[in-house]
């Protein structure tokens, strides 16, 4: 088997929320960008676990670009206990909060993913304030409340360059289907009219920067 398909297969079978038509998707765009632009730098908000730095990952390394993957790794609210996606195997018994960089690291390691992602833990506003490279392509995929979703797109998407890609995890457009903060900055990409649609897999969308 090839590198590409060792990297796919492990990213199916990582622990996650990415269907695998969609972060089929997500791979395929990401390199067919980074074969138009090597070299790249890319972003994800969002990491959890890693399965998608694993898809977005394997694109990276065939183009020679980088991928950082960024989250706090205290969960979003709705991985909180209580809530629809919690799961209890990933609560640090030293504070009983939610930690997902563990399980983060050991997925880029294992997949041997370290020279084309690298991880940035904090919160996602604060480190936009401060990066300041341009990005080719951004995966919107963090916190999923409104006040969350709408600061990540305002922070990262003014950096993706022109014939950038910005990709927006979750968009369902009945919020009955898993809310309404992902649709909504979507909407939002479309009528800033600095991003237009280029595909859709699932709840994956694909905008490209430019008129
Ligand atoms: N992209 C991942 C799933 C991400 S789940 C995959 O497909 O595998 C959403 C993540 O966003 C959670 O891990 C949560 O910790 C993170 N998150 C939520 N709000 C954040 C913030 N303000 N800053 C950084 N990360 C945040
Ligand atoms: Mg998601």
């Amino acid at each position: 088997m090839s590198r590409v398909n060792d990297l796919l297969e492990l990213a199916g079978r990582a622990k996650g929320f990415m269907p695998r038509d969609e972060g089929l998707a997500l791979y395929r765009h990401a390199l067919t960008l980074g074969e138009q632009v090597p070299k790249g730098t890319w972003l994800e908000v969002g990491a959890w676990c890693g399965k998608s730095a694993l898809y977005l990952g394997a694109a990276a390394e065939a183009t020679k670009s980088l991928l950082y993957s960024l989250d706090h790794h205290h969960g979003s609210e709705e991985n909180q206990e209580g809530w629809e996606h919690f799961d209890p195997t990933l609560v640090d018994p030293a504070d009983g909060r939610l930690n997902t960089l563990p399980t983060w690291q050991r997925t880029i390691a294992s997949a041997q993913l370290e020279a084309s992602v690298v991880g940035l833990v904090g919160d996602s506003s604060i480190i936009a304030s401060h990066f300041a490279q341009p990005l080719n392509l951004l995966f919107i995929d963090g916190g999923h409340a409104l006040d969350v979703a709408r600061a990540d797109f305002a922070a990262w998407a003014p950096k993706v360059v022109r014939e950038g890609l910005l990709l927006i995890h979750d968009v369902f457009p009945d919020p009955r289907d898993g809310g309404s903060a992902p649709y909504e900055i979507y909407q939002a990409a479309l009528d800033s009219r600095q991003f237009h649609d280029v595909a859709s897999e699932g709840s994956l969308r694909v905008l490209r920067r430019g008129p």
